[in-house]
């Protein structure tokens, strides 16, 4: 009689790596981690091409709107701008054009539409404008494509594959910032960001804490809009007047709509 303990300890010992390994490969197939590898390609290139004395990332970035919250990926400051980068994580033929609504992605015969980047990315760059209370000429939108994927139609130039946005930035050598107005926007963005722990003495504090506890339950807010024209309204702080110094919520669509919300 042949003894299968014996048979199968025999065998667990000549392949015992290989159940760590499926699961390590399963993993680096998965989409979470090629999401990862994404975020990191973007981070990685931007440490290496970009001089951190001159340009400074930040990432992930949460800002709060008006009843919602807005995501930016990466921010990078320098003396030539404020470059608002997102990141695309795709696979497959790119088809898309600056003004139009919806591009496409096609993967051998099937085709998917998604949201222009570029519009997505216009949102988050008009919100940290505003939150920063910068000119918009100072603000820069980057939208880099990771992955896999190669465009079949013209892109413009703040369309980016792989490592091409760092050219892009390159590119931008007038000097927009004096250094102090830089380490003035890092501090502003240290300030705005959400942060589960957040000053709490802060006037939109309930909002903020609304804003994480439905994070943390996995169901974001949607966005209120401007009760005037229905964008989306951000936090700003009124420059002059009285009340110079106090946050008020205003319209994304500054100046074109003057609509605000203040805090009761
Ligand atoms: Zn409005």
């Amino acid at each position: 009689m042949i003894d299968f303990t014996h048979l199968f300890s025999q065998l667990f010992s000549m392949l015992w790596w290989a159940l760590p390994l499926l699961i390590l490969l399963t993993l680096f197939r998965s989409a979470w981690f090629k999401g990862l590898m994404g975020e990191a390609m973007v981070n990685i290139s931007a440490r290496l091409f970009l001089n951190k004395n001159d340009y400074h990332l930040i990432k992930n970035v949460t800002i709060p709107v008006f009843g919602g919250t807005t995501q930016i990926d990466h921010i990078i400051v320098s003396r030539y701008g404020v470059f608002v980068v997102e990141t695309k994580n795709m696979k497959g033929w790119i088809f898309g054009g600056e003004h139009q609504k919806a591009w496409t992605q096609q993967i051998y015969k099937s085709r998917h539409k998604f949201q222009n980047p570029l519009h997505q990315n216009y949102k988050h760059t008009k919100t940290l404008e505003l939150t920063l209370g910068l000119e918009p000429e100072k603000l820069f939108s980057v939208v880099v494509f990771v992955g896999a994927s190669s465009f079949k139609t013209e892109m413009p130039e703040n369309v980016t594959e792989g490592g091409g946005y760092i050219r892009y930035i390159r590119s931008k050598t007038k000097v927009l910032l004096s250094e102090q107005e830089v380490q003035q926007v890092i501090q502003q963005v240290a300030d705005h960001r959400l942060h589960p722990s957040i000053k709490t003495h802060r006037e939109h504090a309930a909002h903020v804490k609304e804003i994480v506890a439905s994070k943390e339950a996995g169901q974001p807010l949607g966005a209120k809009p401007c009760p005037k024209c229905g964008s989306d309204m951000v936090l700003r702080t009124s420059k002059k007047g009285p009340n110079a110094g106090n946050e008020f919520w205003g319209c994304s669509a500054f100046p074109k709509c003057r609509g605000i919300v203040v805090f009761e």
